[in-house]
Formats: structure tokens, sequence, C-alpha cells
């Protein structure tokens, strides 16, 4: 094989996908296998990567009991709004082809050991699982429908914060879902939060927070503004594990940090604390 040949199985082999998954927290090479068999946690260091919503949801409930609701619901892009990078509306089109649904949140019901509950749960491939409009809508219709039900509502969050494509439509999607939150407690519906890594900005600001009980995977980042935006305003250092998962369980503002392999016992678990 002569240097053409070579640099066309060069070409083919870079093509090929990786078999391995680098660790962002240690660093270490695992196989993709192990890596999915062990539901996207490293066997090293417990670091809890992204995982896709459809499985989370397959963990999550119990066989055959998942129906999804309002999966028409999707972005809209009412400002016209083009960057440097193209339209919004490109952008949005991409991102339902590539993941293959059509917001940041998947919204429906079932059952977790036996319990009714609704979920919705965010994504991170789809567009840094940011808050728009139509991920708003979605959160407030699964919400009124617990409310309508009266069953348990629990939320996912993983997520940039609020999608500046959609400007103030954006951050109105705030107000918007705390408002069909708050009224839950009206009818003492539980309602569990629980936060993947990341959740910050606008939805850490406000569904995310707001849990009767607020659950974060391990190692999650979690936050409202950036860790440099803060240090400059106040002309601090930051200590190093700040808005991480375990420095919020330190300070009180989640309630329990949980093993992903443990999340389905645990929630059905609190929810039954609840039935009583
Ligand atoms: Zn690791």
């Amino acid at each position: 094989m002569g240097w053409f040949g070579q640099k066309n199985k060069l070409k083919q082999d870079v093509n090929v996908k990786p078999l391995w998954v680098n660790c962002k927290n240690c660093k270490s090479h695992i196989y993709e296998s192990e890596w999915i068999e062990n539901l996207y946690v490293c066997p090293n260091c417990n670091y809890h990567g992204n995982i896709p919503s459809q499985k989370r949801i397959k963990l999550l409930f119990d066989k055959g009991s998942y129906k999804e609701m309002f999966s028409g619901i999707g972005p809209v892009d009412t400002l016209n709004f083009v960057d440097l990078k193209g339209s919004y509306k490109d952008k949005f089109e991409a991102n339902k082809k590539k993941t293959g649904f059509s917001e940041a949140v998947i919204t429906g019901r079932g059952k977790v050991n036996g319990i009714s509950i609704v979920a919705a749960v965010m994504d991170f491939r789809f567009l840094g699982g940011s808050l728009g409009s139509a991920t708003g809508e979605k959160i407030l219709r699964a919400t009124n429908y617990a409310y309508e039900k009266n069953i348990p509502l629990i939320i996912f969050s993983e997520s940039g914060g609020a999608r500046m494509q959609e400007g103030v439509l954006s951050l109105m999607q705030m107000a918007k879902t705390c408002n069909g939150i708050a009224k839950l407690n009206k009818k003492n519906i539980p309602y569990i939060s629980v936060l993947a890594n990341p959740t910050t900005g606008g939805v850490t600001a406000s569904y995310a927070m707001m849990g009767d009980i607020n659950i974060a995977e391990p190692f999650s980042v979690i936050g409202f503004a950036g860790r440099r935006v803060i240090e400059q305003t106040i002309g601090e250092k930051l200590p190093d594990d700040f808005q991480t998962a375990e420095y919020l369980l330190k300070h009180g503002f989640v309630d329990s940090i949980v093993n992903r392999k443990d999340m389905k016992n645990y929630l059905s678990n609190v929810l039954s604390f609840y039935n009583r």
C-alpha cells in the first residue's frame, strides 16, 4: 500500500465510531458498551454522564405503563432569530432530526413501582436542554395533568438555562412553569425535582428548585450564573466544589444525592411516604 492507500485507510479509521468513552471527571477510558451498561455512569469514579431521555424513561417506569403526552408541541421561531451560526429555525429543525423528538423535554405518564405519576424528562442533547416556549408549555401541561388527576409530578432537569434565541418569551416560561407548580400545593400534590448534570440558569431559578424534595445526581453542576461571572462580580475566589451537587447538599440546597441505579426505588419510597 502506497502513501495514498495508507491515507485512505486512515480516513476510514477516523470514520469508525470510537469504542470507548472518556470520563469527563477521572479521564479514564471506558468501553462504550460498559459505559452504557452501567447507565452512562463511570465505573471508576461514579461520575454520572448524560443519559438519553428515552433510556431514563425506560429506567423509571414500570414495563408497559408509560404513555407519552403532548409530543406534538415543538419550538416556533417567533422572533425570526438569526445569529452568526445561522437561523434558530434551522437549528431546532436540525436538533429534531438529530434526536428524533420535538423539544428539549419529553412529557408522559405511567407507573413507578405501581404508583401513578406524571414526568417531564429534559434532554441536554436538544439545544442544550434549554428552556424555550414549547419546553415551558409541555412542562405546564404535564403539571396541569398532575393537578387534574391528583397524581405526583416528577421533573428531571438537565439544562443550560433559558433559550436565548427566544428572548423574553423564554424568560416568561420561568414564571409560567412556577405558577403551575404552585397550584399543586393547593391540593397537596407532591412535586419531586431531580437535578441532573448540568442544571443551570433559568431552569435552576425556576421549577428545578421548587420541588417538595429536590434530589440531585452525583457530580451534577447546579447553579444560576457561571462561576467566572460570580468571581468577577464579588471579586473573590470560589471554592473548588462550588456549584456541584455535593456542595449544594452540604449547604442545604438539595435534600439528597441519589445514584441513577437507585433512583426509581428512591422515588417510589418517597412517594409512598406522601401517600400514607
Ligand atoms: Zn470517572
